[in-house]
């Protein structure tokens, strides 16, 4: 299959086509993790210990309510990033040529392909592929076959692009699953210290056999997790996506750095209500044209923006 040379550099990309015929395979080993959890934190400890009274129970209480809504807010934001297109380009979509916006991408004129009418502009970028004019930000995606506003990555886990319209989602995703698998390994570590130490413990060997699963899977997400958490916050402070973090050379002149504040507002909204589920207001969508990702306020026009 014929790829662009960054595409080709780019090696989590390479990784994800490779597991492209998992499709959504990948959705069910998702659920089958958290029925898993589920099955160890509810049905085998935390439920039956409501009944244990004392503190025990008040302990119990604490940890099913955290848990669900928790899980509630895991499922919402990672059915979202499934479910919400991340982005295309419209049909016959022209970049404005004015003035203030022939200034150029940073990445124009890279590996990216030019067309031969507006190779003279060196301006404009293009996708052979999609034989169209690719907006600012958007990159060509070879396991979807399109072209994504504001590409950041395809996602094996969310078999989906993360892209301009549910970047925000994903982000929500990895929140809650950092929250939820954190707070699972608290929850199940006295049950593992048990399991080693004490000879004998209740519960069948089936039972002991899916604690001691849930345990070591949620450990190792709410590790990994935490690692990709701390990189896409950084990303999002500095107003750039995966793509452009691996091929920006330098971090001097960001032209989409607009400081964090309002790096955070592109992503997030302005509205604080709606920063921890996966919506933005209407208000946000009308006011803010970044959201539907096509134009970009960057530092030379920066001036000329409302907000
Ligand atoms: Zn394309
Ligand atoms: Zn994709």
């Amino acid at each position: 299959m014929h790829r662009s040379g960054a595409v080709m550099a780019w090696n989590v990309f390479k990784f994800c086509t490779a597991l492209r015929g998992l499709g959504s395979i990948m959705i069910l080993l998702v659920l089958g993790v958290v029925g898993v959890t589920y099955y160890a934190v509810v049905l085998t400890s935390y439920g039956p210990a409501l009944y244990d009274g004392g503190l025990t129970s008040v302990i119990a209480v604490a940890v099913l309510i955290l848990f669900h809504g928790l899980l509630v807010m895991l499922l919402w934001s990672y059915f979202s990033v499934v479910l919400t297109d991340p982005g295309g380009v419209p049909p016959n979509w022209r970049p404005i040529m004015d003035e203030e916006r022939g200034e150029g991408d940073p990445l124009t004129g890279s590996d990216f392909g030019v067309s031969p009418a507006d190779a003279s502009k060196q301006r404009v970028r293009y996708c052979r592929k999609c034989s169209q004019m690719k907006p600012p930000r958007c990159h060509h995606c070879s396991v979807c076959g399109r072209c994504i506003l504001k590409m950041d990555h395809h996602c094996v886990w969310v078999v989906n692009c993360v892209g301009a319209l549910n970047y925000k989602y994903f982000l929500l995703f990895l929140f809650y699953t950092f929250l939820e698998t954190s707070l699972v390994t608290l929850s199940l570590l006295p049950h593992f210290i048990a399991f080693f130490t004490e000879g004998e413990i209740p519960g069948s060997p089936g039972t002991l056999a899916t604690t001691f699963l849930a345990f070591v899977l949620n450990l190792a997400f709410a590790l990994s997790v935490m690692g990709f958490l701390i990189m896409h916050i950084s990303m999002v402070a500095a107003n750039t996506t995966t793509i452009e973090a691996y091929e920006k050379k330098t971090t001097l002149k960001w032209r989409y750095d607009l400081g964090r504040k309002k790096n955070f507002e592109q992503v997030f909204g302005t509205d604080k209500l709606y920063w921890f589920i996966p919506a933005y207001t209407e208000e946000d969508l009308r006011r803010m044209p970044v959201l539907q990702g096509l134009e970009f306020p960057s530092k030379p026009d920066l001036d000329a923006q409302e907000f």
